[in-house]
């Protein structure tokens, strides 16, 4: 049946007939064929090799064709393509057994959805019931998903073209010192003066109104910006005071992406943070099948033990993904691909990129950890302007762009960042390789300037 697929200049026309595309205008697209990948590297429709820096969209975190992960799926479907969600399957069992086992705390309860967006939906449903409290706090630099909800919960200028009062999302800033809301000088006062916000939002929107706070663990797309040390903890300590239901987003930021298996994982000094609710995708099985999910703890699920949970999904569970995250997870404990991820940064991409900054006047800024790391680039040191406005793109940015792509690299790109996000599977050899194309991609788009 898929023998005529595999064309790539049939691809790409039917693609141009057929394909309606996200965030996109249409008219004027020109997708790469991708015909074929392994581990970070991904091949286009002319045979042309590429060092895959982006995981896609921050999900193949074992890489492309991860043997065991594509076996798992392989058996899955030819022992049982799919059940209902109202049915046990033991796949999806020991996918929840697996997640469970890694979450913080007594987040031991695992809802299954089919990406990221809705596990946020659900969240935030489970919270406002838990509570009996509607609104919710976000902040500004996030995103959430696509969702009416999610995208409104999400900070990004995503969110304008949807923006819903009635979606009831109350925004606010999040710690970022290198454009601090604050003013700040230091981490320790960024956190402060992040904190004493938040605690004058909550007071101004009404304690009692608030049924979440929705964070993501590390903010992911709007720019990988690790929290001060005690952020999370002095977020925890907010939400116990009022009965404020803490929500962690860790659907870019969890399943290893950081160097720990959630963003939350770092926080206090690497002691964790303990959220009431914890949303993850993408990496729980590296993207090859859609998932994601809720994790629960024991007090939010005391509310539904007995009362039914009003929300649900036809594919909730769904066999074929749950087998991929079982082999996933799996593979990710018996490989120690967290711990790789974090020498990768450690090692590697960390001192790489922070050798780049140094020789390249573009660069206002690098940050990250493990296998998740944002460069932040700028017309000018002293000003920060940045290289593109948000939620657009420039000249300069597309040149860089253009000179990856050439060179043989796909990087991440949002607004005027690149972000160095390859699977936690790439060798120091790969990552090095990837930096040095980086390198010599944004020397000559600022010669050509
Ligand atoms: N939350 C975060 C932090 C994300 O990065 C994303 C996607 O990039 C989402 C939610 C939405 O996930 P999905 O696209 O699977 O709905």
């Amino acid at each position: 049946d898929l023998a005529t697929t595999l064309d790539p200049e049939r691809a790409h026309a039917l693609d141009r007939a057929h394909v309606f595309h996200s965030w996109s205008a249409q008219a004027a697209l020109d997708p790469m064929v991708i015909t074929r990948a392994e581990g970070s590297r991904v091949w286009d429709g002319q045979g042309r090799e590429y060092l895959d820096f982006s995981s896609q969209l921050v999900f193949t975190n074992l890489g492309h064709q991860h043997p065991r992960v594509v076996a798992a799926i392989q058996e899955q479907a030819a022992r049982l393509c799919t059940v209902a969600p109202a049915f046990a399957n033991g796949t999806r069992s020991e996918a929840a057994r697996l997640v469970a086992s890694h979450t913080p705390g007594d987040l031991d309860h695992v809802f299954f959805t089919n990406g990221g967006a809705d596990a946020n939906e659900h969240a935030i449903r489970m919270a406002r019931l838990h509570t009996g409290r509607h609104k919710v706090l976000s902040t500004y630099r996030s995103y959430h998903g696509g969702t009416h909800l999610a995208v409104n919960v999400t900070g990004d200028p995503r969110r304008w073209p949807s923006d819903h009062a009635s979606a009831g999302v109350v925004h606010f800033f999040g710690p970022f010192l290198y454009r601090s809301p604050f003013h700040a000088t230091t981490e320790a006062e960024e956190c402060q003066r992040a904190l004493e916000h938040l605690e004058q939002v909550v007071a101004f929107e009404g304690p009692g109104t608030i049924a979440a706070v929705v964070l993501e663990g590390i903010p992911g797309t709007a720019g990988v910006m690790v929290p001060p040390r005690d952020y999370l903890a002095g977020v925890r300590e907010i939400c116990d005071r009022y009965g404020i239901v803490m929500i962690a987003d860790e659907v870019m930021s969890g399943f290893g992406r950081s160097g720990r298996w959630f963003g939350v994982d770092h926080a206090s000094g690497g002691a964790g943070v303990v959220p009431d609710l914890l949303t993850f995708a993408k990496g729980v099985n590296s993207g090859y099948v859609p998932l994601g999910g809720v994790a629960i703890s024991d007090a939010i699920f005391a509310t539904f033990a007995h009362d039914r949970y009003p929300g649900g999904l036809t594919y909730s569970g769904h066999p074929l993904a749950c087998a991929a995250a079982v082999a996933t997870i799996r593979t990710m404990e018996d490989d120690d691909v967290v711990g790789r991820a974090a020498a990768l940064g450690d090692d590697v991409l960390g001192p790489g990129l922070r050798a780049l900054a140094e020789r390249h006047p573009w660069v206002g800024e690098v940050r990250g950890t493990g296998a998740f790391w944002a460069v932040e680039l700028v017309r000018d040191r002293a000003t920060k302007e940045p290289l593109a406005p948000a939620g657009g793109s420039s000249p300069e940015m597309a040149a860089v762009l253009g000179g990856c792509k050439e060179r043989g690299l796909l990087p991440f790109t949002t607004d005027h960042r690149i972000h160095v996000v390859p699977p936690l599977t790439t060798t120091p050899d790969e990552a090095r390789a990837g930096l040095r194309i980086l390198d010599e991609a944004l020397t000559a788009a600022h010669a050509a300037a």
